[in-house]
């Protein structure tokens, strides 16, 4: 998924939020004023020009706890919540069809939800399902079979560290080709292997203690194996680069013929992989990080094949470790979730279930989803909130002092070519092949994940369907898709808080106006911007205007690397460059939407608060939220966006708009003219 630049990642629950529709013991007397800001989130006794993230949303964060199934509480979380309520009334009717046809949405379903259901089936068979991969891995003799093993259990999701795939040719955005990523830490950041510090140091002796209690609850006799994968995967991550690199797209567009490819890896044999994974018709490959290949290649013969062995296995109980048996589940929990991100209970069983079958049937329960949920009228709304946003671009595009002519005519044909959706997809991806019955939750896993990768596979040699959607319908979220140059809204962040079709326009552009305007961005973050109107990776920029960019973009980077949201530990503002891009431009152009529309209209002046005010309240509102400390650790290291905080306060000190709103000019909310930094 290298193309996609997700906006932000949704999860769980409780809603505050009260829309008109729903809140059936509103006023009489009220029902024309339309709903602003939801007044008793704010702490009044912060100065909004002090901390206006903590003004406009402290009193809720003190009244809405970490629940403790959870890493961290904000708005997206509640609204995901309450889109999994109405999933799971699909769930329950979805039982009361009688025999459904093989291979319909329903019988899909009915049929996987009831295989999670029973608990008592799903305990008794344990990991029987994995028996053949673990036989197979078993089998392997030499560094040839091991080789062949690796790949062909990539359609089992069994991790390794060849990291192949199919995706859009960055440089051909109409076609498809392999392209060769870094993978194989179990941990997901090789910080995880290689910082100093107690943390760290504790969470990798409790990872050696997981793996070998997963290994002797399978009754597996692999002496040491903790000890022995936390040494590999350490070289691994020795070797590994950094996110920050991983993201760019010029490091990371390597492309060559397979012979090539194979000629420089003494040991790694590329073409015997490609085989073994079903793409075998590849002629050319894209290598991301090359020197990842260039060193594991080294590696690889330094390790033992047994060793190689005991590490298949245990990616191979980590990749169904939750959804093996309950003892599996839990002991998953105790590590992944506890150690990792610091949760302190686990999911309700009812509640567990509903995700997964929401995570495995996304697109057949999403389209039951639009089809009760998401009314026509969010759609036009949307579309001319779009329109708004793109002219307000074209604007701002036009009266930038840094860029010269020759590249903002680039740039318009650039912003005139962007399409979008909205909702869900026209076209829906048939499931009907993939095998799911009543009685084998752990079979239906797999069967999912196979259907998934055969899905990849078949993509290459076929023109990209610009159809198709990377995100369910259900959803808390949005996305840009560089190869398509294309933003894309999922019916279900097109809710409140983010918006309404009756809330007052200010915090509809505080709220989804800014996350238009942030996928927008995208378009033209530092990565973004290397690639064309066609979606091509195709440098349109003269040298001078590129230069001046790089220079904007990097005072950027050293304003977020400044944060520090645990003692000694700092956003990384290289890593979330493209997103703290996009939140800046993103509020910009919401901001002149906004304006545009207000120079119409008479402010109704909601609850003491100008339209300026409301929406940068709005702002705030959708990135409300709590964290717990270990969640937030996980997240600078992994995440490309900074934190909620620095989300809302990070783009305000750079706006003068702000500085007038809340008369903030001189304080601690504000930079001065000179050090401000506006690029879009
Ligand atoms: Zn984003």
């Amino acid at each position: 998924m290298k193309q996609l630049v997700l906006m932000g990642l949704g999860v769980v629950l409780l809603t505050q939020c009260k829309s008109p529709s729903t809140n059936e013991n509103q006023d009489e007397t009220m029902e024309n004023k339309p709903v602003a800001f939801e007044l008793s989130n704010i702490d009044s006794s912060i100065a909004p020009c002090d901390n206006f993230y903590k003004y406009a949303i402290g009193n809720w964060q003190k009244e809405n706890e970490i629940p403790g199934t959870e890493g961290r509480w904000m708005s997206f979380d509640v609204l995901a919540k309450d889109n999994e309520a109405k999933i799971q009334e699909i769930l329950d009717e979805s039982l009361n069809a009688e025999n459904p046809e093989k291979g319909s949405n329903i019988q899909l379903i009915k049929d996987f939800y009831l295989s999670a259901l029973d608990t008592n089936g799903r305990n008794a068979a344990s990991f029987k399902a994995l028996m053949p991969f673990l036989d197979e891995i078993d089998a392997v003799e030499d560094y040839v079979s091991l080789q062949k093993t690796m790949a062909k259990l990539k359609r089992y999701r069994v991790g390794s560290p060849i990291g192949f795939y199919v995706g859009v040719d960055d440089m051909n955005s109409d076609e498809h080709i392999v392209s060769a990523s870094q993978g194989g830490l179990t941990l997901g950041d090789k910080s995880y292997y290689l910082k100093e510090g107690e943390k760290y140091v504790s969470i990798r002796e409790k990872y050696v203690e997981h793996v070998n209690k997963i290994f002797s609850m399978a009754t597996i006799d692999e002496q040491n194996a903790g000890e022995r994968i936390l040494a590999m995967e350490t070289k691994i991550a020795q070797i590994s680069w950094d996110r920050k690199d991983l993201r760019d797209a010029d490091k990371t567009y390597n492309k060559m013929t397979v012979e090539k490819f194979d000629s420089d890896l003494d040991n790694i044999d590329v073409a015997s992989i490609l085989s073994e994974m079903g793409l075998s018709a590849a002629e050319e490959l894209v290598v991301g990080p090359v020197s990842f290949y260039t060193e594991l290649d080294a590696l690889f013969p330094t390790i033992s094949v047994a060793d190689w062995k005991s590490y298949m296995k245990w990616h191979l109980f980590s990749a169904y470790g939750n959804h093996i048996d309950d003892n599996f589940q839990k002991a998953s929990f105790e590590f992944f979730s506890k150690e990792i991100r610091g949760v302190e209970e686990m999911r309700p069983r009812q509640e567990r279930i509903l995700k997964t079958v929401n995570g495995s049937l996304g697109e057949p329960l999403g389209k039951l989803f639009v089809e009760k949920h998401f009314p026509k009228e969010s759609k036009d709304y949307m579309v001319e909130l779009i329109e708004n946003l793109r002219s307000a671009y074209a604007r701002s595009i036009q009266g930038l002092t840094w860029m010269g002519d020759s590249t903002k005519e680039k740039a318009m044909k650039k912003l005139k070519s962007f399409t979008y959706k909205i909702g869900y997809p026209d076209k829906w991806k048939d499931y009907s092949q993939v095998d799911i019955s009543a009685d084998n939750y752990l079979q239906n896993i797999i069967n999912l994940g196979v259907w998934r990768y055969d899905y990849m596979v078949s993509k290459l040699g076929k023109p990209v369907d610009r159809d198709e959607w990377y995100m369910t319908p259900q959803m808390v979220n949005a996305y840009y898709s560089r190869a398509n140059n294309e933003i894309v809204f999922p019916a279900g962040i097109l809710q409140p808080p983010f918006f309404h079709p009756t809330f007052d326009h200010a915090i509809n552009y505080g709220g989804i106006g800014a996350v238009i305007g942030h996928e927008f961005s995208h378009g033209f973050d530092d990565q973004g911007a290397k690639y064309d109107w066609d979606g091509n990776k195709n440098n349109w920029w003269t040298k001078e205007d590129e230069e001046r960019f790089k220079e904007l973009t990097s005072k950027l980077a050293e304003q977020y690397s400044t944060y520090e949201v645990l003692p000694g530990e700092f956003v990384n503002g290289e890593l979330t460059l493209g997103e703290n891009i996009a939140d800046l431009g993103g509020l910009t152009l919401a901001y002149m939407a906004l304006e545009d529309v207000m120079k119409n209209e008479e402010d109704p002046m909601v609850d003491g608060f100008t339209w300026q005010q409301r929406f940068f309240l709005g702002w705030a509102n959708v990135w409300k939220g709590n964290i717990r400390d270990e969640a937030l650790r996980n997240r600078i290291l992994t995440d490309p966006h900074s934190p909620g905080e620095q989300r809302v306060i990070g783009p305000l000190v750079n706006l003068p708009q702000f500085d007038e709103a809340f008369g903030c000019a001189g304080t601690k909310m504000s930079k001065s003219d000179t050090a401000r930094i506006k690029i879009w």
